[in-house]
Formats: C-alpha cells, structure tokens, sequence
C-alpha cells in the first residue's frame, strides 16, 4: 500500500467541467452557508468577494477549492476559516447541496452558527454580513450561488 503525503492546496487550479464552464478547483469546490436564527428569522452569512478573485465583486458564500485530501465539509470550513474567522466548533453541519456539473461540483455546506460568531475576514473578503433571507437576491450575486441559493433556500429555510 502506497501511502501519499497530502499536499495543501493541490485543489488550487483551474477545471473544465462537463458543461464547458472553466472553474476553480482542480477537485471541485465547496463553500459555507452559515445560518443564524434571528428572533423568528434566519439570516445568512455572505461574502463580498474581493474585485480580484474568481467572479470578483460578487457576492456569495465563504468557500473555495477543494484539496485531494479533503472532504467537502472540511474543505468549506478550512475556507470559511481562512476567509472569516469561522471557527468550525461554532457550527454544526445540517446539510450538503451538490451543484453537479458533470466531472465537477460546488458543494454548499449549509450550517448553523452555535454560538456568537466573531469575523475575521481576510483579503479575498472586502466584507461580510449577516443577510435577511428576503434582501439575498437584491444583492449582485455570484453567477453559481445565484442558481443555488433559491432551491437551497427551499429546501432547508423555509418555514
Ligand atoms: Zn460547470
């Protein structure tokens, strides 16, 4: 048995997928939904991702490439980690939503926060807020998250 050393960030490079759009993420992508009850509402965790990323000046969910060693959970909540500050004991994973795009998916991991999150955004983050599900689509979404977030919403927000 061949054991290999993982090497971090092997996911970092661009994939084509069955459907002919150019990604990032050699392995796929996932990101993080996270979901904060707010009186009787919940309100969702959103990025403003930086001019210079992938789909810059969009908005969308903490996330990222997926290395070869990783599942797609731990690759969101390295992400969301790097990228705001998350701390993956404050959250609890209620589900995964495959974006399935022929060879390659985006995996959005839909969490809740346990505890009072404190953000730490880092560069790929010109900022983030805490989003009423209602005001979501009045913001310029990421191309992806954009077709996910109304059946992600039906499916785990609705009440
Ligand atoms: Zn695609």
């Amino acid at each position: 048995m061949l054991h290999t050393v993982p090497v971090q960030g092997d996911g970092n490079g661009w994939a084509r997928c069955g459907l002919g759009h150019r990604h990032w993420g050699r392995f796929g992508a996932a990101g993080l939904l996270l979901v904060r009850p707010v009186t009787v509402e919940f309100q969702v965790l959103l990025q403003h991702r930086a001019v210079w990323t992938s789909d810059g000046d969009t908005w969308g969910v903490p996330g990222g490439a997926r290395d070869s060693h990783e599942t797609s959970v731990q690759a969101a909540l390295r992400e969301a980690a790097e990228e705001a500050g998350i701390v993956a004991d404050d959250v609890e994973v209620a589900g995964l939503w495959h974006d399935d795009h022929d060879g390659w998916e985006y995996v959005t991991v839909v969490a809740s926060a346990l505890a009072e999150i404190i953000l730490e955004p880092n560069a790929e983050s010109a900022d983030l807020r805490w989003v009423e599900l209602d005001e979501v689509e009045n913001l310029h979404l990421h191309s992806g998250f954009a077709k996910t977030w109304p059946r992600v919403r039906e499916t785990y927000l609705s009440r």
